[in-house]
């Protein structure tokens, strides 16, 4: 596709670049820590950066260790919906929380904490899992007059697809930087997010398809 050139109602959102998403993390994604050069360098062309943090209490109802009896990788039936259960990670405060050493984006404007409800998962940088309540960020980037994402980071597969098809349903426009991002891959994921962000019409691109910038 044509160059696409970044302007003042663009947002990046880079999506748990953490260490416990990276590789020796609790919840590794293979290759996880590869995004990082190429996040740092889109992060220069955009004006509007925006980090989000998975950022659980302990005993979070998405670790498998909250449910007897239950391995990393089962899914469980939770009120508002089908659950994957994941080893702990992310938990508030400790080293696998914090952002990747490498991380350099100074100049992002604000960082959404997720998964803070100790019973609802919150994949999406926009909506807990029950896909009903905010976490505020729409209301953030619509007072800031943004009207298209550009979504990278970790894992393509859940929290980036996630974000991308609850910022459709929001009415902006999005795109994925898919070699900014890696995914986990359990059971065909991957392939099934590529199929659904195509049906939703989100537009995946690489880093190299960027012009631009604003600094
Ligand atoms: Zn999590």
């Amino acid at each position: 596709m044509a160059a696409c050139a970044i302007g003042d109602s663009d947002a990046l959102i880079v999506v748990d670049v953490q260490n416990d998403f990276c590789p020796d993390g609790a919840l590794a994604v293979p290759h996880g820590d590869e995004v990082v050069p190429i996040v740092n360098r889109l992060g220069t062309k955009f004006r509007n950066v925006v980090l989000t943090q998975d950022w659980h209490p302990a005993g979070h109802l998405s670790f498998a260790s909250a449910h007897l009896g239950r391995a990393p990788y089962d899914t469980i039936a939770m009120p508002y919906g089908s659950q994957v259960l994941w080893p702990d990670h992310c938990v508030q405060g400790t080293s696998g929380a914090a952002f990747h050493s490498g991380l350099q984006i100074p100049h992002a404007g604000l960082i959404v904490r997720k998964g803070l409800d100790p019973a609802i998962d919150s994949y999406s940088a926009l909506y807990e899992n029950d896909r009903t309540t905010p976490t505020g960020l729409t209301g953030y980037l619509r007072e800031r007059g943004i009207q298209r994402l550009f979504l990278a980071g970790l894992a393509l597969d859940f929290c980036v697809r996630y974000s991308a098809e609850d910022a459709v349903r929001e009415g902006f426009a999005v795109v994925v930087i898919v070699d900014a991002c890696r995914g986990i891959d359990l059971q065909g994921s991957v392939a099934t997010t590529r199929s659904s962000l195509g049906a939703r019409g989100v537009a995946c691109i690489t880093a190299e398809g960027l012009s631009g910038g604003t600094s």
